[in-house]
């Protein structure tokens, strides 16, 4: 690639990141990219944690106390990929993970007692999987002796209107991002589906909106490309679940792409095109 900065993001999805043999591969990934340009990560949770995020939120509004399970669960499975990954990082990362946790815990069970959660609240439960996940990826990468360090995305992106569904805005995010440049680390590990707004409130993007953060930042950068890891080969002619012969498009215009996410693909969430201005997106 001729233009661009020279940054390249490299974004891995829940299933790429979920168990130690996926995040193996998505480590040799960073390590390969990062000898060749300056990169940066995004991750989103774990697969199944927003979901049940999304479950464990509505259980709570109804009056069942879930906040004590959830973080347990979601303590033992971030602790494990840490133990088989990042063993002598895991004692010091799981601390990190507490407050996370603890947070999660308190606003699930304050929920369970009647006192509704508002929406920006209801964000930072959905959020959690993401502000987990950062932790353990950096955390793998800097084993591996990579310089990497979990960052979060509301003091590079922004995005505005209700927590729970705002829009992009490219050039405030460009902005912010160039100043955060200035203290940025070396391999940035970027949250997925989270922006900020303008006083860096937690704001997200929508289900599936980490494909939209690492466009939104590839944007940002003027990266070189955005590369989207998913456990799919690529994008196909159908969906796998319906049609077994379903192919890998081999090549695929930017409006195709998008004209695919619009009818409903699952592969990309449909903003994410819009939001690459000319540059490329790799799936
Ligand atoms: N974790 C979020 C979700 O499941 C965002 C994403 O995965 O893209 O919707
Ligand atoms: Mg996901």
């Amino acid at each position: 690639m001729t233009s661009g900065s020279g940054w390249v993001v490299l974004k891995f999805g829940g299933t790429s990141v979920a168990s130690p043999r996926a995040l193996r591969r998505a480590v040799a990934v960073v390590a390969r990219t990062q000898r060749e340009a300056r990169t940066a990560v995004v991750v989103s949770a774990l697969a199944g944690v927003t979901s049940a995020l999304e479950a464990a939120a509505t259980a709570a509004a109804h009056g069942k106390a879930v906040g004590a399970a959830v973080a347990g669960r979601l303590r033992r499975r971030h602790r494990k990929l840490l133990h088989a990954l990042a063993p002598a990082r895991a004692r010091e990362t799981a601390r990190v993970l507490e407050p996370i946790l603890l947070a999660v815990h308190a606003r699930l069970d304050a929920a369970a007692l009647g006192i509704r959660l508002t929406a920006s609240e209801h964000a930072h439960v959905l959020a959690t999987g993401e502000l987990l996940a950062v932790h353990v990826v950096a955390a793998v990468l800097a084993e591996r002796g990579l310089a990497a360090s979990a960052v979060d995305a509301r003091a590079l992106l922004v995005a505005r209107g209700g927590p729970l569904e705002a829009e992009p805005d490219p050039a405030a995010s460009r902005e912010r991002t160039q100043r955060w440049l200035a203290l940025a680390p070396a391999l940035p590990v970027v949250t997925g589906f989270l922006a900020g707004d303008d006083d860096k409130g937690l704001v997200l993007l929508g289900r599936g909106g980490s494909d939209v953060s690492a466009t939104l930042l590839g944007s940002a950068l003027e990266a070189n490309r955005v590369e989207l890891w998913t456990d799919t080969p690529g994008v196909l002619t159908a969906d796998p679940r319906l049609e077994p012969a379903a192919r890998v498009h081999s090549g695929l215009s930017a409006m195709e792409a998008a004209r695919l996410a619009r009818l409903g693909a699952r592969v990309l969430h449909p903003r994410t095109l819009e939001l690459a201005h000319g540059i490329p997106v790799l799936v």
